[in-house]
């Protein structure tokens, strides 16, 4: 029986060494290539994913969703650890204090089989974790979601960069119908705001969001109240592998979560 719990937080512990290590050096924002998922990869990235798998490889039956290094492992493997080590790199390259480092568990081939997630805020050390079953935490402390279900009032994480005009248009109504919308620019951070209540709601409907982004966040925004969909209402369900995009709609709760709904039905 693999203790998830303390890996997971041994291994945050490790990323925020080499976090606190880089955080005012040249060599930490280096830019050393192409990450398997798409971004750059800086020194800082490279060397929190190491130090994340080479502890979790110790742990025997693993496959590794890895946003610098990709995919490895067995395929048939017990258990799929998706790895998010810095969400946020250009956050932590410019400065700007929004970015943490993203671990899932998951015993099958959903999002919806992760069984243990921890995303901890590097700049000020928060650590969000939850477990299957259980209910969402941050620094031990349980968390729950907004009961803000008035749409007028909400304040929702959205990310419009590089969106396209038919993807404006899809969301005229609801950003006119809202109190505030904001992105981060860290989605993994982002879900955790949900979470605790600091959002009413986060959402990518521009078909980006990766599965390294949303893995733990998702599971943890979920335990604590969220309910999640695609941007029609359907269920999430993204092959689970460094490529793969989709569109997410999240809620602090069933009313604001159907509301968001209707309004990006209702379109422009
Ligand atoms: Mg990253």
């Amino acid at each position: 029986m693999v203790e998830w719990e303390s890996v997971l937080h041994e291994a945050a512990e490790r990323v925020q060494d080499v976090r606190d290590r880089l955080i005012s050096t040249q060599r930490g924002t280096e830019r050393i290539g192409q990450g398997a998922g798409g971004d750059i990869t800086m020194r800082v990235d490279q060397e929190a994913e190491e130090e994340i798998i080479e502890l979790v490889k110790q742990k025997g039956d693993v496959r590794l969703i890895a946003e610098e290094h990709g995919e490895s492992g067995p395929k048939d493997a017990k258990w799929t650890v998706v790895i998010d080590p810095i969400d946020g790199s250009s956050n932590f390259e410019r400065g700007i204090p929004f970015y943490c480092t993203s671990i899932a568990v998951l015993r099958g081939k959903t999002l919806d089989d992760a069984t243990h997630a921890l995303v901890r805020n590097l700049v000020n050390g928060d650590t969000y974790y939850s477990e299957a079953g259980g209910y969402s935490t941050k620094n031990g402390a349980q968390i729950k979601t907004s009961a803000l279900e008035d749409l007028r009032e909400a304040t929702l994480g959205i990310d419009i960069s590089r969106t396209t005009l038919p993807v404006v248009r899809s969301m005229n109504s609801l950003i006119s119908s809202i109190k505030r919308q904001m992105h981060f620019g860290a989605n993994a951070l982002e879900a955790c705001y949900l979470a605790e209540g600091r959002l009413d709601g986060f959402l990518d409907v521009r078909g980006r969001i990766r599965v390294v982004d949303l893995a733990a966040g998702y599971l943890i925004a979920r335990q604590a109240g969220a309910v999640f969909s695609d941007e029609r209402g359907g269920a999430l369900n993204p092959a689970i592998s460094v490529g793969e995009r989709f569109s997410v709609v999240g809620a602090a709760n069933r009313a604001l979560h159907a509301r968001i709904l209707g309004k990006l039905k209702a379109g422009s």
